[in-house]
Protein backbone atom coordinates (compact mmCIF):
# COMPACT_ATOMS: atom_id res chain seq x y z
CA UNK A 1 0.00 0.00 0.00
CA UNK A 2 1.34 3.66 -0.32
CA UNK A 3 1.33 5.17 2.62
CA UNK A 4 1.30 9.39 3.48
CA UNK A 5 3.87 10.54 6.41
CA UNK A 6 2.83 13.03 8.94
CA UNK A 7 5.33 14.87 10.80
CA UNK A 8 5.50 17.27 14.02
CA UNK A 9 8.86 18.68 15.62
CA UNK A 10 9.36 19.98 19.15
CA UNK A 11 12.41 21.50 19.59
CA UNK A 12 13.94 22.25 22.69
CA UNK A 13 16.60 25.40 23.19
CA UNK A 14 18.46 26.61 25.64
CA UNK A 15 18.90 30.15 25.75
CA UNK A 16 22.70 31.64 26.39
CA UNK A 17 21.47 34.29 28.70
CA UNK A 18 24.12 34.73 31.23
CA UNK A 19 22.56 33.41 34.16
CA UNK A 20 19.44 31.15 34.49
CA UNK A 21 16.02 31.86 34.42
CA UNK A 22 14.07 32.20 37.32
CA UNK A 23 17.60 32.46 40.03
CA UNK A 24 21.14 34.10 39.56
CA UNK A 25 22.99 30.88 39.03
CA UNK A 26 25.48 30.84 36.29
CA UNK A 27 24.55 29.23 33.29
CA UNK A 28 28.11 28.24 32.68
CA UNK A 29 28.63 24.77 30.58
CA UNK A 30 30.82 21.83 31.81
CA UNK A 31 31.62 23.37 35.43
CA UNK A 32 31.83 21.23 38.75
CA UNK A 33 28.45 19.36 39.08
CA UNK A 34 26.19 21.24 41.56
CA UNK A 35 28.32 23.78 41.51
CA UNK A 36 25.94 25.99 40.10
CA UNK A 37 22.50 25.88 42.50
CA UNK A 38 20.79 27.61 45.09
CA UNK A 39 17.76 27.76 47.27
CA UNK A 40 15.85 28.94 43.90
CA UNK A 41 16.55 26.36 41.07
CA UNK A 42 16.81 23.63 43.98
CA UNK A 43 12.78 24.47 45.15
CA UNK A 44 13.75 25.37 48.82
CA UNK A 45 10.79 25.95 50.85
CA UNK A 46 10.70 30.16 51.10
CA UNK A 47 12.44 30.85 47.93
CA UNK A 48 10.71 32.77 45.17
CA UNK A 49 11.84 32.56 41.70
CA UNK A 50 12.44 36.14 39.54
CA UNK A 51 11.81 36.36 35.84
CA UNK A 52 15.35 36.76 34.02
CA UNK A 53 14.76 39.93 31.37
CA UNK A 54 16.85 38.93 28.91
CA UNK A 55 15.74 35.26 28.55
CA UNK A 56 12.13 36.42 28.46
CA UNK A 57 13.29 38.99 25.43
CA UNK A 58 15.07 36.52 24.13
CA UNK A 59 11.83 34.51 23.48
CA UNK A 60 9.99 37.64 22.19
CA UNK A 61 12.84 38.09 19.81
CA UNK A 62 12.87 34.19 18.64
CA UNK A 63 8.59 34.60 18.56
CA UNK A 64 9.23 37.53 15.99
CA UNK A 65 11.39 35.72 13.90
CA UNK A 66 9.13 32.92 13.50
CA UNK A 67 6.45 34.99 12.76
CA UNK A 68 4.22 34.55 16.03
CA UNK A 69 1.36 36.27 17.36
CA UNK A 70 2.66 37.88 20.97
CA UNK A 71 0.58 36.53 23.89
CA UNK A 72 -0.99 39.48 25.34
CA UNK A 73 -0.88 38.43 29.01
CA UNK A 74 2.20 36.78 30.03
CA UNK A 75 1.39 33.70 32.52
CA UNK A 76 3.51 30.85 34.14
CA UNK A 77 2.21 27.42 34.91
CA UNK A 78 3.46 24.92 37.37
CA UNK A 79 4.02 20.95 35.38
CA UNK A 80 3.93 18.89 38.16
CA UNK A 81 5.39 15.59 38.49
CA UNK A 82 8.06 13.80 40.16
CA UNK A 83 11.70 12.54 38.59
CA UNK A 84 15.11 12.33 40.41
CA UNK A 85 16.12 15.36 38.41
CA UNK A 86 13.26 17.49 39.30
CA UNK A 87 14.16 18.62 43.00
CA UNK A 88 10.77 20.75 42.77
CA UNK A 89 8.63 18.14 41.92
CA UNK A 90 7.60 20.69 39.12
CA UNK A 91 8.97 22.53 36.40
CA UNK A 92 7.55 26.37 35.43
CA UNK A 93 6.48 26.05 32.22
CA UNK A 94 3.29 27.78 30.44
CA UNK A 95 0.30 25.45 29.57
CA UNK A 96 -2.93 27.59 27.92
CA UNK A 97 -0.98 30.61 27.24
CA UNK A 98 2.05 30.25 25.53
CA UNK A 99 3.92 32.83 24.88
CA UNK A 100 3.72 33.04 21.26
CA UNK A 101 1.72 30.92 18.80
CA UNK A 102 0.27 30.16 15.38
CA UNK A 103 3.91 31.18 13.10
CA UNK A 104 5.57 29.58 10.38
CA UNK A 105 8.76 29.04 8.83
CA UNK A 106 9.27 28.86 5.24
CA UNK A 107 11.66 26.31 3.56
CA UNK A 108 13.02 27.46 0.23
CA UNK A 109 12.52 25.47 -2.73
CA UNK A 110 16.23 25.09 -2.90
CA UNK A 111 16.64 22.56 -0.43
CA UNK A 112 13.26 20.34 -0.45
CA UNK A 113 12.52 21.17 -4.54
CA UNK A 114 9.10 22.61 -3.69
CA UNK A 115 8.80 25.62 -1.26
CA UNK A 116 6.47 25.23 1.69
CA UNK A 117 5.67 26.78 4.65
CA UNK A 118 5.41 24.90 8.32
CA UNK A 119 3.54 26.26 10.87
CA UNK A 120 4.23 26.70 14.22
CA UNK A 121 2.22 25.93 16.81
CA UNK A 122 3.77 27.19 19.69
CA UNK A 123 6.41 28.93 21.64
CA UNK A 124 6.73 28.97 25.39
CA UNK A 125 9.68 29.46 27.66
CA UNK A 126 10.53 27.45 30.60
CA UNK A 127 13.16 25.87 33.13
CA UNK A 128 15.52 23.06 32.14
CA UNK A 129 15.58 19.95 34.65
CA UNK A 130 18.97 18.73 35.98
CA UNK A 131 20.79 15.70 34.48
CA UNK A 132 21.37 12.48 35.47
CA UNK A 133 24.44 10.19 34.83
CA UNK A 134 24.76 6.55 34.89
CA UNK A 135 27.90 5.60 35.15
CA UNK A 136 27.94 2.00 32.88
CA UNK A 137 28.69 -1.18 35.01
CA UNK A 138 28.47 0.92 38.68
CA UNK A 139 24.96 0.46 41.33
CA UNK A 140 24.28 3.77 40.93
CA UNK A 141 23.47 7.17 39.58
CA UNK A 142 24.24 10.49 40.10
CA UNK A 143 21.97 13.84 39.64
CA UNK A 144 23.68 17.40 38.38
CA UNK A 145 21.80 20.23 39.15
CA UNK A 146 23.49 22.92 37.44
CA UNK A 147 21.32 22.43 34.77
CA UNK A 148 17.91 23.08 36.54
CA UNK A 149 16.76 26.31 35.77
CA UNK A 150 18.66 27.12 32.36
CA UNK A 151 15.97 28.76 30.22
CA UNK A 152 14.26 26.68 27.62
CA UNK A 153 12.18 27.47 24.27
CA UNK A 154 9.96 24.87 23.15
CA UNK A 155 9.39 25.08 19.50
CA UNK A 156 6.30 22.87 18.27
CA UNK A 157 5.21 22.88 14.97
CA UNK A 158 2.10 21.40 13.33
CA UNK A 159 2.39 18.03 11.74
CA UNK A 160 3.04 19.73 8.45
CA UNK A 161 6.10 18.03 7.46
CA UNK A 162 5.77 15.07 5.01
CA UNK A 163 9.09 13.20 4.45
CA UNK A 164 12.04 12.93 7.03
CA UNK A 165 13.66 15.45 4.39
CA UNK A 166 11.22 18.10 4.78
CA UNK A 167 11.91 17.60 8.80
CA UNK A 168 15.65 17.99 7.98
CA UNK A 169 15.17 21.09 5.78
CA UNK A 170 12.85 22.46 8.68
CA UNK A 171 15.84 22.16 11.56
CA UNK A 172 18.55 23.15 9.23
CA UNK A 173 16.28 26.72 8.16
CA UNK A 174 15.20 27.06 12.03
CA UNK A 175 18.99 26.75 13.41
CA UNK A 176 20.10 28.95 10.98
CA UNK A 177 17.27 31.64 12.04
CA UNK A 178 18.51 30.93 15.86
CA UNK A 179 22.04 31.51 15.36
CA UNK A 180 21.29 34.99 13.41
CA UNK A 181 19.21 36.39 16.51
CA UNK A 182 22.51 34.96 18.46
CA UNK A 183 20.25 33.34 21.53
CA UNK A 184 21.76 29.87 21.70
CA UNK A 185 24.73 28.53 20.45
CA UNK A 186 22.21 25.84 19.01
CA UNK A 187 24.77 22.66 19.80
CA UNK A 188 23.20 19.81 19.74
CA UNK A 189 26.49 17.84 20.72
CA UNK A 190 26.30 19.69 24.52
CA UNK A 191 22.62 19.44 24.42
CA UNK A 192 21.22 23.23 23.89
CA UNK A 193 19.47 22.30 20.66
CA UNK A 194 17.03 18.71 21.26
CA UNK A 195 14.71 17.41 19.19
CA UNK A 196 11.62 15.28 19.69
CA UNK A 197 9.52 14.22 16.60
CA UNK A 198 5.96 12.76 16.27
CA UNK A 199 5.61 10.63 13.59
CA UNK A 200 2.63 8.52 11.64
CA UNK A 201 1.72 7.07 8.46
CA UNK A 202 -1.48 6.69 6.95
CA UNK A 203 -3.17 4.92 3.82
CA UNK A 204 -2.46 8.28 0.61
CA UNK A 205 -5.66 9.96 0.57
CA UNK A 206 -6.77 8.97 4.07
CA UNK A 207 -8.03 12.43 5.49
CA UNK A 208 -7.80 10.39 9.39
CA UNK A 209 -4.08 10.68 11.25
CA UNK A 210 -2.56 7.46 11.95
CA UNK A 211 -0.99 6.34 14.60
CA UNK A 212 1.60 8.77 16.76
CA UNK A 213 4.48 7.34 17.33
CA UNK A 214 6.87 9.64 19.45
CA UNK A 215 10.75 9.45 18.65
CA UNK A 216 13.81 10.87 20.93
CA UNK A 217 16.96 10.94 21.89
CA UNK A 218 18.15 11.93 18.13
CA UNK A 219 21.72 14.16 18.64
CA UNK A 220 22.28 15.55 15.40
CA UNK A 221 20.17 16.66 12.37
CA UNK A 222 20.85 13.84 10.12
CA UNK A 223 20.01 11.04 13.52
CA UNK A 224 16.24 12.84 13.14
CA UNK A 225 16.70 12.20 9.80
CA UNK A 226 17.53 8.74 9.87
CA UNK A 227 15.28 7.89 12.62
CA UNK A 228 12.61 9.25 10.28
CA UNK A 229 13.14 6.82 7.38
CA UNK A 230 13.78 4.06 9.66
CA UNK A 231 10.44 4.66 11.36
CA UNK A 232 8.32 5.18 8.40
CA UNK A 233 9.81 2.15 6.92
CA UNK A 234 8.85 0.12 10.32
CA UNK A 235 5.24 1.59 10.30
CA UNK A 236 4.59 0.58 6.86
CA UNK A 237 5.56 -3.21 7.68
CA UNK A 238 3.87 -3.47 10.64
CA UNK A 239 0.98 -2.59 8.86
CA UNK A 240 1.23 -4.21 5.69
CA UNK A 241 1.44 -7.38 8.29
CA UNK A 242 -1.75 -6.94 9.56
CA UNK A 243 -0.89 -5.54 12.41
CA UNK A 244 -1.58 -2.70 14.40
CA UNK A 245 0.62 0.05 16.05
CA UNK A 246 0.07 1.78 19.26
CA UNK A 247 0.83 5.10 20.96
CA UNK A 248 4.42 5.06 22.11
CA UNK A 249 7.67 6.74 22.72
CA UNK A 250 10.71 5.08 20.80
CA UNK A 251 14.35 5.84 21.42
CA UNK A 252 17.01 6.45 18.52
CA UNK A 253 19.60 3.82 18.47
CA UNK A 254 22.31 6.35 16.85
CA UNK A 255 25.07 3.31 16.54
CA UNK A 256 22.06 0.40 15.59
CA UNK A 257 20.14 2.65 13.24
CA UNK A 258 17.11 1.67 14.84
CA UNK A 259 14.58 2.91 17.26
CA UNK A 260 13.48 0.78 19.93
CA UNK A 261 10.48 1.06 22.08
CA UNK A 262 10.92 2.78 25.61
CA UNK A 263 7.24 3.14 26.37
CA UNK A 264 3.83 2.20 25.43
CA UNK A 265 1.75 6.15 25.98
CA UNK A 266 -1.93 4.40 26.79
CA UNK A 267 -3.12 8.13 28.14
CA UNK A 268 -1.96 11.17 28.17
CA UNK A 269 0.58 11.98 31.52
CA UNK A 270 -1.62 14.08 33.86
CA UNK A 271 0.45 17.06 35.02
CA UNK A 272 -2.21 18.69 36.92
CA UNK A 273 -1.13 22.04 35.06
CA UNK A 274 -2.24 25.27 37.23
CA UNK A 275 -1.14 28.55 37.75
CA UNK A 276 2.03 29.39 38.94
CA UNK A 277 1.39 31.23 42.28
CA UNK A 278 4.87 32.90 43.28
CA UNK A 279 5.16 34.30 39.86
CA UNK A 280 2.55 37.21 38.79
CA UNK A 281 0.97 37.61 35.34
CA UNK A 282 1.91 40.50 33.19
CA UNK A 283 0.93 42.12 30.30
CA UNK A 284 3.01 43.04 27.64
CA UNK A 285 2.86 46.47 25.30
CA UNK A 286 2.64 46.42 22.21
CA UNK A 287 5.50 49.23 22.27
CA UNK A 288 7.72 47.28 23.86
CA UNK A 289 7.24 44.04 20.92
CA UNK A 290 7.41 46.57 18.25
CA UNK A 291 10.73 48.42 19.07
CA UNK A 292 11.77 44.56 19.54
CA UNK A 293 10.80 44.27 16.24
CA UNK A 294 12.44 46.61 14.48
CA UNK A 295 15.91 45.84 16.43
CA UNK A 296 15.71 41.96 14.72
CA UNK A 297 18.49 41.38 12.22
CA UNK A 298 18.39 40.76 8.72
CA UNK A 299 16.84 36.65 8.95
CA UNK A 300 18.51 34.11 6.41
CA UNK A 301 15.04 34.54 3.64
CA UNK A 302 16.31 38.28 3.73
CA UNK A 303 19.44 37.77 3.54
CA UNK A 304 19.29 35.29 0.51
CA UNK A 305 17.38 37.32 -1.84
CA UNK A 306 19.76 40.37 -1.04
CA UNK A 307 22.87 38.05 -1.93
CA UNK A 308 20.87 37.15 -5.18
CA UNK A 309 19.97 40.89 -6.39
CA UNK A 310 22.75 42.47 -4.82
CA UNK A 311 25.61 40.10 -5.98
CA UNK A 312 24.35 38.35 -8.92
CA UNK A 313 24.50 34.82 -7.02
CA UNK A 314 22.60 32.19 -7.66
CA UNK A 315 19.44 30.98 -5.43
CA UNK A 316 21.63 27.44 -4.47
CA UNK A 317 24.93 29.15 -3.47
CA UNK A 318 22.80 32.46 -1.53
CA UNK A 319 21.45 29.36 0.32
CA UNK A 320 24.87 28.24 1.40
CA UNK A 321 26.61 31.54 2.18
CA UNK A 322 23.23 32.96 3.77
CA UNK A 323 22.43 29.36 5.84
CA UNK A 324 25.40 30.38 8.50
CA UNK A 325 25.49 33.96 10.14
CA UNK A 326 29.33 33.73 10.07
CA UNK A 327 29.59 32.30 6.89
CA UNK A 328 27.05 35.24 5.42
CA UNK A 329 29.24 37.83 7.24
CA UNK A 330 32.57 36.89 6.01
CA UNK A 331 31.51 36.34 2.30
CA UNK A 332 30.12 40.45 2.58
CA UNK A 333 33.70 41.29 4.04
CA UNK A 334 34.90 40.10 1.14
CA UNK A 335 32.73 41.24 -1.28
CA UNK A 336 33.38 44.60 0.10
CA UNK A 337 37.08 44.51 -1.11
CA UNK A 338 37.17 42.09 -4.64
CA UNK A 339 34.66 42.58 -7.24
CA UNK A 340 34.17 38.77 -8.47
CA UNK A 341 31.35 37.54 -6.12
CA UNK A 342 31.12 34.30 -8.29
CA UNK A 343 34.88 33.60 -7.68
CA UNK A 344 34.43 34.45 -3.85
CA UNK A 345 31.39 32.19 -3.07
CA UNK A 346 32.75 29.43 -5.02
CA UNK A 347 36.00 29.61 -2.75
CA UNK A 348 34.34 29.82 0.02
CA UNK A 349 31.59 27.16 -0.65
CA UNK A 350 33.81 24.70 -1.89
CA UNK A 351 37.58 24.53 -0.13
CA UNK A 352 36.58 27.05 2.67
CA UNK A 353 33.33 25.39 4.20
CA UNK A 354 35.01 21.93 3.26
CA UNK A 355 37.84 22.73 5.42
CA UNK A 356 35.09 24.46 8.47
CA UNK A 357 32.87 20.92 8.24
CA UNK A 358 35.88 18.52 8.76
CA UNK A 359 37.31 20.43 11.63
CA UNK A 360 33.79 21.33 13.41
CA UNK A 361 35.55 24.78 12.89
CA UNK A 362 33.88 28.74 12.45
CA UNK A 363 34.82 30.95 10.25
CA UNK A 364 36.97 32.90 13.09
CA UNK A 365 38.73 29.58 13.65
CA UNK A 366 39.85 29.97 9.87
CA UNK A 367 42.79 32.15 10.26
CA UNK A 368 42.75 33.34 6.92
CA UNK A 369 40.69 37.29 7.26
CA UNK A 370 38.20 37.67 4.06
CA UNK A 371 40.29 40.79 3.32
CA UNK A 372 43.02 38.02 3.05
CA UNK A 373 41.22 35.39 0.66
CA UNK A 374 40.23 38.63 -1.45
CA UNK A 375 44.10 39.50 -1.76
CA UNK A 376 44.68 35.89 -2.64
CA UNK A 377 42.15 36.00 -6.00
CA UNK A 378 43.35 39.50 -7.31
CA UNK A 379 46.76 37.84 -7.23
CA UNK A 380 45.10 34.89 -9.51
CA UNK A 381 43.11 37.44 -11.66
CA UNK A 382 46.96 39.02 -12.22
CA UNK A 383 48.38 36.09 -13.65
CA UNK A 384 50.65 36.13 -10.53
CA UNK A 385 49.85 32.74 -8.74
CA UNK A 386 48.03 29.82 -10.82
CA UNK A 387 44.39 28.93 -9.01
CA UNK A 388 46.37 25.69 -8.15
CA UNK A 389 48.72 27.45 -6.34
CA UNK A 390 46.19 29.70 -4.55
CA UNK A 391 44.55 26.25 -2.91
CA UNK A 392 48.26 25.55 -2.15
CA UNK A 393 48.65 28.74 -0.58
CA UNK A 394 44.97 28.88 0.67
CA UNK A 395 45.73 25.60 2.75
CA UNK A 396 48.69 25.45 4.38
CA UNK A 397 47.95 29.60 5.76
CA UNK A 398 44.43 28.05 7.28
CA UNK A 399 47.11 25.43 8.71
CA UNK A 400 49.98 27.31 9.98
CA UNK A 401 47.26 30.18 10.72
CA UNK A 402 49.88 32.30 8.30
CA UNK A 403 48.79 34.77 5.73
CA UNK A 404 48.79 33.65 2.96
CA UNK A 405 50.55 36.86 1.63
CA UNK A 406 53.54 36.27 3.99
CA UNK A 407 53.76 32.39 2.86
CA UNK A 408 53.60 33.74 -1.24
CA UNK A 409 56.68 35.97 -0.13
CA UNK A 410 58.36 33.61 2.16
CA UNK A 411 58.25 30.93 -0.42
CA UNK A 412 59.21 33.11 -3.17
CA UNK A 413 55.59 31.66 -4.60
CA UNK A 414 55.10 33.36 -7.78
CA UNK A 415 53.53 31.81 -11.23
CA UNK A 416 56.16 32.19 -14.03
CA UNK A 417 54.27 34.62 -16.54
CA UNK A 418 57.80 36.15 -18.07
CA UNK A 419 57.05 34.58 -21.45
CA UNK A 420 61.05 34.81 -22.77
CA UNK A 421 61.91 32.01 -19.67
CA UNK A 422 58.94 29.86 -20.40
CA UNK A 423 59.78 29.66 -24.03
CA UNK A 424 63.21 28.31 -23.42
CA UNK A 425 61.31 25.52 -21.03
CA UNK A 426 58.85 25.19 -24.15
CA UNK A 427 61.48 24.45 -26.30
CA UNK A 428 63.50 22.02 -24.49
CA UNK A 429 60.30 20.27 -23.89
CA UNK A 430 59.52 19.64 -27.64
CA UNK A 431 62.86 18.47 -28.08
CA UNK A 432 62.96 15.91 -25.78
CA UNK A 433 59.23 14.64 -26.52
CA UNK A 434 59.90 14.05 -30.48
CA UNK A 435 57.03 11.10 -30.29
CA UNK A 436 54.26 13.69 -28.34
CA UNK A 437 55.05 16.22 -31.22
CA UNK A 438 54.83 13.83 -34.21
CA UNK A 439 51.19 12.99 -32.96
CA UNK A 440 50.04 16.37 -32.42
CA UNK A 441 51.34 16.91 -35.55
CA UNK A 442 49.24 13.80 -37.41
CA UNK A 443 46.22 15.70 -35.98
CA UNK A 444 46.30 14.04 -32.68
CA UNK A 445 45.49 17.24 -30.83
CA UNK A 446 45.08 15.49 -27.12
CA UNK A 447 48.72 15.31 -27.39
CA UNK A 448 49.27 18.85 -26.28
CA UNK A 449 47.83 18.30 -23.20
CA UNK A 450 50.34 15.56 -22.63
CA UNK A 451 53.15 18.52 -23.69
CA UNK A 452 51.42 21.05 -21.45
CA UNK A 453 51.99 18.23 -18.55
CA UNK A 454 55.68 17.99 -19.08
CA UNK A 455 56.35 22.06 -18.85
CA UNK A 456 54.11 22.27 -15.72
CA UNK A 457 56.31 19.25 -14.10
CA UNK A 458 59.56 21.37 -15.37
CA UNK A 459 58.39 24.42 -13.57
CA UNK A 460 56.71 22.56 -10.74
CA UNK A 461 53.63 23.75 -11.50
CA UNK A 462 54.91 27.24 -11.73
CA UNK A 463 54.12 28.31 -15.11
CA UNK A 464 51.43 30.86 -16.26
CA UNK A 465 48.84 27.98 -17.98
CA UNK A 466 47.16 30.34 -20.54
CA UNK A 467 51.04 31.64 -21.68
CA UNK A 468 52.42 27.97 -21.66
CA UNK A 469 49.49 26.97 -23.82
CA UNK A 470 49.65 29.64 -26.46
CA UNK A 471 53.74 29.09 -27.01
CA UNK A 472 53.31 25.81 -27.14
CA UNK A 473 51.05 25.95 -29.64
CA UNK A 474 52.38 28.91 -31.83
CA UNK A 475 55.69 27.07 -31.63
CA UNK A 476 54.22 23.59 -33.18
CA UNK A 477 52.39 24.95 -35.81
CA UNK A 478 55.62 27.27 -36.80
CA UNK A 479 57.84 23.78 -37.39
CA UNK A 480 55.69 22.18 -39.71
ZN1 LIG B 1 19.81 29.01 41.26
Amino acid sequence: MNYETVIGLEVHLQLNTVTKVFCGCSTKFGQKPNSQTCPVCLGLPGSLPVLNETAFLFGIKVALALNCGIQSLIKFDRKNYYYPDLPKNYQISQYDMPLAYNGFVDIPANLTGLPKRIRILRVHLEEDAGKLIHPEREGHSLVDLNRTGIPLLEIVTEPDMNSPQEAYDYLTRLKSILEYLKVSDCDMEKGSLRCDANISIRPSGESKLGTKIELKNMNTFKGVKSSLEYEVKRQATVIDGGEKLFQETRLWDADKMITLSMRSKEEATDYRYFPEPDLVPFSVDKAFIEKIRQRLPELPEAKIRRFMKDYGLSEYDSNVLAGQSEIAEYFERCAQVYENRKAIANWITGDIMAYLKTQGASPADLGVSPESLAALLKMIDKGAISGKMAKEILSEAIETKMAPEKIIADKGLSQISDSGKLEEIVMQVISKNERSVKDYRSGKKNALGYLVGQIMKETKGAANPEIVNRILEKALEARQ
